[in-house]
């Protein structure tokens, strides 16, 4: 399954995200031997037990909801944080970022599904986080993209429509704020159900894990 999704993503240019969550380190040692560097995890404080055991040359990526008083422990080593959505966990991220002497790149997460989620900006919301940062820049977070989970459901039309809109949203942003620069530039959609669709409506990242690691128990 891994070199089937893989090459599929190659030839689209789009990268894969191996999602880790609950599966053991020899399961991710075994797919880094195959040359996968890119995983993500939605938990804090697994993502950590799990990065003192593994090679240092795997990018992690915090693919879950982040409480701000976590950030910490991720700070030093996370390679990308995908969803955020509030301007207090952007400082909080770019103060923790600050003390690392590092950078740190995030994506915007919006809601874009239909279920009702706490987690998730507005377009409206959005605009308001990113003129903020127009005004008054937070020099240790590099704003780097947008990150949506459509809803789950069969009915393809449905998701389809949820990716248009999240590109959609990544576009005007795009136009509108990072029209001079090139590191505004991922779309992270699409998991094991609904890759496919997201990479025909322009995702750069996909997050895939009972796909490539089987079901979680
Ligand atoms: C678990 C998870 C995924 C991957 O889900 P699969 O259906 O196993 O591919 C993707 N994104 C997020 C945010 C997740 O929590």
């Amino acid at each position: 399954m891994y070199n089937d999704i893989l090459s599929y993503l190659e030839k689209n240019s789009v990268t894969l995200i191996a999602v880790s969550k609950t599966k053991p380190v020899s399961a991710i040692q075994s797919l880094f031997d195959l040359g996968q560097r890119d995983f993500g995890e939605n938990k804090v404080q697994e993502m950590v037990e799990k990065q003192e055991q593994l090679p240092n040359d795997i990018q992690w990526h915090l693919i879950g909801h982040l409480q701000k008083n976590k950030v910490k422990h991720i700070a030093p080593f996370v390679a990308m944080i995908h969803a955020v959505d509030s301007m207090e966990l952007l400082e909080t991220i770019n103060k923790q970022a600050a003390k690392n002497n590092r950078q740190i790149p995030v994506l915007l997460q919006f809601h874009i599904a239909e279920e009702d989620s706490k987690f998730g900006l507005s377009y409206e919301e959005s605009k308001q986080i990113l003129d903020t940062l127009q005004r008054d820049p937070l020099p240790n977070v590099l704003i780097s993209g947008v990150m949506g989970m459509a809803t789950f459901t069969d009915l393809e039309s449905q998701i389809r429509k949820e990716f248009k809109q999240l590109k959609n949203y990544f576009d005007n942003i795009k136009n509108q704020y990072f029209a001079k620069n090139d590191t505004f530039r991922h779309i992270s959609m699409g998991m094991s159900g609904d890759y496919i669709i997201a990479v025909e409506e322009g995702a750069t990242m996909v997050r895939i894990g009972s796909a490539i690691f089987g079901v979680r128990g």
